[in-house]
């Protein structure tokens, strides 16, 4: 396994590789970039197959912090922590206690916030060691999944308006991937504004749910791709616009919450020339850390969720930056953040 010379490395800040054999804690935390602020990105517990997967998915996922971060016109830089273990069988308030001690130890450089596999009830026990911890419940904005599913539907009508001239959900179709902490809760946003659902989940009790509470018709996951849908909402893992998906899509518009959907940064290209317009996965799904950055004892949801609906907007300016420059729209977001990033003098992370 290499560091420096790993194909998703960039340029990173620094890498920490920590294990707690007390707890049983093995964690990753990268730290992209803090120019703009101390690194704040959520924590991932996931049964990685090995240890190069997981440092991959720290990579990626933190560089995606930065840019989202950026692009939101956030204070904060990018970051993100990787723990090694299955959520259902490995967690233990001891574990967590490690992880807090040890983000302490990275005197706020890294803020430790949810993510896939980890809670707010997990975050709580990490903030007995730390205070460099955000989307608690208590003092915080909680969970920040709401949040986020309310900025992804923002950007759903902002692809619809962008792409089909008709910026309202009311009878649209979308395929939703993924029926967790976001994608149940965009399921309810798209139903009660009129849209027709078609859900997929390994889990079939959140199928049913959905098809229950929002009258979603289920679908087999392996087939959500190829529903007869003008939306595809990927709400679940990474890399699900690849070579085999892409050519399968029947929706004229990519947009979900799911971090890192394409498999490579060329399958940007591939949508376009596809004739798909992708609401670029970093900023449709900047929700959850917008609805972060208003955290604090003032903390007022509905200022906060106005703040969120701006991803509209952000996303419009980026497919006019694609359409003007003629580029992918994950280029032209790309392009954004950058210049946000670079017109930014370097800041001392603390919060
Ligand atoms: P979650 O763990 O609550 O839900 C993910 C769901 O996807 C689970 O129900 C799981 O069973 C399902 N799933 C996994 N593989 C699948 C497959 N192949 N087909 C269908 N379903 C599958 O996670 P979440 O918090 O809802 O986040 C979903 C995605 O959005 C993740 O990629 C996450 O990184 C991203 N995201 C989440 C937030 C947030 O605020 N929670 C913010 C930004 C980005």
């Amino acid at each position: 396994m290499t560091v420096f010379s790993h194909k998703s490395f960039d340029d990173h800040q620094s890498v920490h590789f920590h294990a707690d054999p007390r707890s049983g804690l093995k964690t990753i935390v990268a730290i992209h970039n803090t120019v703009r602020g101390p690194a704040v990105g959520g924590c991932r517990m996931w049964p990685y197959a090995d240890d190069d997967a997981a440092l991959t998915d720290a990579l990626r996922l933190s560089r995606g912090m930065t840019l989202k971060s950026a692009l939101a016109e956030m204070p904060f830089g990018g970051g993100k922590s990787i723990v090694i273990g299955d959520p259902a069988r490995d967690k233990s308030p001891a574990l967590w206690r490690a992880m807090g001690r040890f983000v302490e130890s990275l005197g706020g450089r890294y803020v430790i916030a949810e993510d896939v596999g980890t809670s707010p009830a997990d975050m709580e026990i990490v903030r007995r060691e730390t205070r460099h911890v955000a989307g608690i419940a208590e003092g915080g904005s909680g969970d920040p999944s709401p949040a986020t599913a309310w900025g992804v539907f923002k950007g759903i009508e902002a692809a619809l308006e962008t792409r089909l001239g008709r910026g309202e959900v009311s009878g649209a179709r979308v395929a939703v991937q993924g029926l967790g902490h976001v994608g149940l809760a965009l399921c309810g946003l798209l139903a009660e504004a009129g849209a027709t659902l078609f859900v997929a989940d390994l889990d079939a009790g959140l199928v049913a749910r959905a098809a229950r509470e929002y009258g979603a018709t289920p679908v087999a996951a392996e087939a959500i791709y190829d529903q007869p849908a003008e939306v595809f909402a990927p709400c679940a893992m990474g890399a699900v616009l690849n070579d085999e998906t892409i050519p399968r899509l029947q929706a004229t518009i990519v947009a979900g919450s799911a971090n890192n959907q394409l498999a490579e940064n060329r399958h940007g290209a591939a949508l376009q020339r596809a004739g798909i317009l992708y609401a670029p996965d970093y900023a449709i799904n900047a929700g959850g850390i917008i609805d972060i950055s208003h955290e604090g004892p003032e903390y007022d949801r509905t200022r906060a969720f106005a703040h969120v609906a701006r991803i509209h907007d952000t996303l419009l300016t980026i497919f006019a930056r694609a359409k003007a420059d003629g580029v992918a729209t994950n280029e032209a977001a790309d392009r954004i953040a950058r210049d946000r990033i670079a017109n930014r003098q370097p800041h001392q992370a603390t919060v």
